[in-house]
C-alpha cells in the first residue's frame, strides 16, 4: 500500500510538473510572439523637479497589449523574459524606442529607461545603447538609464567597467529602488552614479511610520554628501509630496503627479502644464 501511494504521488507530482512546463513554455511562445507581432508599448510616467515645480523628465514604462489578456505589466512578463533569454531583444526595443520617444520630446525634457540586471550579463549593451543614441540623435544627457543594485553585488568588475562605458555615452545613471535590494554601500562610491531612485515603499509609509522617515532623510543625506540627486518614488497624496519636499528631495514621481501614460498623453500633459500656473505646495 505504502509503495503504491508513493508512486501515485510519483505520478502525481510528474503531471502537475509537465503541466507546468507546458505552461510554460505557451508563456514563453506567447512573449516571443508578442515581440514580433509588436504589441509592446512604452509609457510615461512625469517626474517633477521640486525646485522648478516643473516636469522635467519621464520614466519609461514597459507594457504588453495582449490581444486577450489586456494590458499587462512588466512584473508579469519581465522575469519570464530574462529566465527564456527574450530580455535582450525585448531590452533592446525598449532603448531604442526609449531614446525615440526622447527625441519628438522637447529638449528639456529628459527620458528615464529601466535596464535588466540580465543586460549586464551579455556583451552588446553598450552597443545597443550608442546606436540608439545614434539612431534617434537624441541629445545623451537626456537619457538616463536606471539599474537596480544588484547589477553591482557580488563585486561585479565587469558590470562596473559597462557602467563606466555607459557613461562615457553621455547618458546618466540612476540606481532604482533604492533600499530595498540587499544593499552594501560600498558599491555607491564604486562608481559614479547621477541618481538614487528611493524606493515607493519608504514614500508609501512615510506619514505613519518614523522609522521610514529616518531612512528617507538618511538616504537624502547620504545622496546629497555623495553629489548625486534624489528621486522619491510612488508619490501618492499632497501630504507624502509635503514630505518628501520637507526632507529635501530633488523631485517626485508617482500617481500624485501623474500615471505612466502613452507618449501622445504625456505631450499633452507637458504642454498644458506650461500653460497652466504650477502652485507649489
Ligand atoms: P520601477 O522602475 O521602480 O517603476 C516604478 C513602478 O512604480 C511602475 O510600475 C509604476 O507604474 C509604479 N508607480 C508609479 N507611481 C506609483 C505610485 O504612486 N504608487 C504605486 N503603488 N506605484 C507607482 P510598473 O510600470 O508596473 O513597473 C514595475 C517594474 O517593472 C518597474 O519598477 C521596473 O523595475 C520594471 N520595468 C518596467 N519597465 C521596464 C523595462 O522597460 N525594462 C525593464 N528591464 N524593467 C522594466
Ligand atoms: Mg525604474
Ligand atoms: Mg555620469
Ligand atoms: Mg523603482
Amino acid at each position: 500500500r505504502v509503495k503504491e501511494m508513493g508512486r501515485g504521488t510519483y505520478f502525481f507530482y510528474e503531471k502537475e510538473l509537465n503541466a507546468r512546463m507546458q505552461a510554460r513554455r505557451r508563456a514563453e511562445a506567447d512573449l516571443r510572439d508578442g515581440l514580433s507581432r509588436q504589441q509592446f508599448e512604452l509609457y510615461f510616467q512625469p517626474i517633477l523637479d521640486l525646485q522648478r515645480f516643473a516636469v522635467t523628465g519621464a520614466e519609461a514604462l514597459l507594457r504588453w497589449r495582449h490581444p486577450e489578456r489586456g494590458m499587462i505589466s512588466p512584473s508579469d512578463f519581465i522575469p519570464l523574459a530574462e529566465q527564456c533569454g527574450l530580455i535582450e531583444q525585448l531590452g533592446s526595443w525598449v532603448v531604442r524606442e526609449g531614446c525615440r520617444a526622447a527625441a519628438q520630446l522637447p529638449a528639456d525634457i529628459r527620458v528615464a529607461i529601466n535596464l535588466s540586471p540580465m543586460q549586464f550579463d551579455r556583451p552588446g549593451l553598450v552597443r545597443t545603447v550608442a546606436a540608439a543614441l545614434e539612431e534617434s540623435g537624441v541629445e545623451p544627457s537626456r537619457i538616463e538609464l536606471e539599474i537596480t543594485e544588484s547589477v553591482l553585488l557580488h563585486d561585479n568588475d565587469v558590470n562596473v567597467a559597462t557602467l563606466d562605458e555607459l557613461n562615457d555615452l553621455g547618458v546618466t545613471i540612476a540606481l532604482d529602488d533604492f533600499g530595498t535590494g540587499y544593499s552594501s554601500l560600498s558599491y555607491l562610491h564604486r562608481f559614479s552614479f547621477d541618481r538614487i531612485k528611493i524606493d515607493h515603499s519608504f514614500i508609501r509609509d512615510i506619514l505613519r511610520n518614523e522609522g521610514s522617515l529616518m531612512i528617507v532623510r538618511a538616504i537624502v543625506m547620504l545622496a546629497h554628501s555623495l553629489g548625486l540627486v534624489v528621486t522619491a518614488e510612488g508619490v501618492e497624496t499632497d501630504e507624502q509630496l509635503a514630505a518628501v519636499r520637507g526632507e529635501g528631495c530633488d523631485s517626485v514621481q508617482g500617481y500624485y503627479i501623474g500615471r505612466p501614460m502613452p507618449l501622445a498623453d504625456f505631450q499633452v500633459a507637458i504642454g498644458n502644464s506650461r500653460g497652466a500656473s504650477v502652485t507649489a505646495a
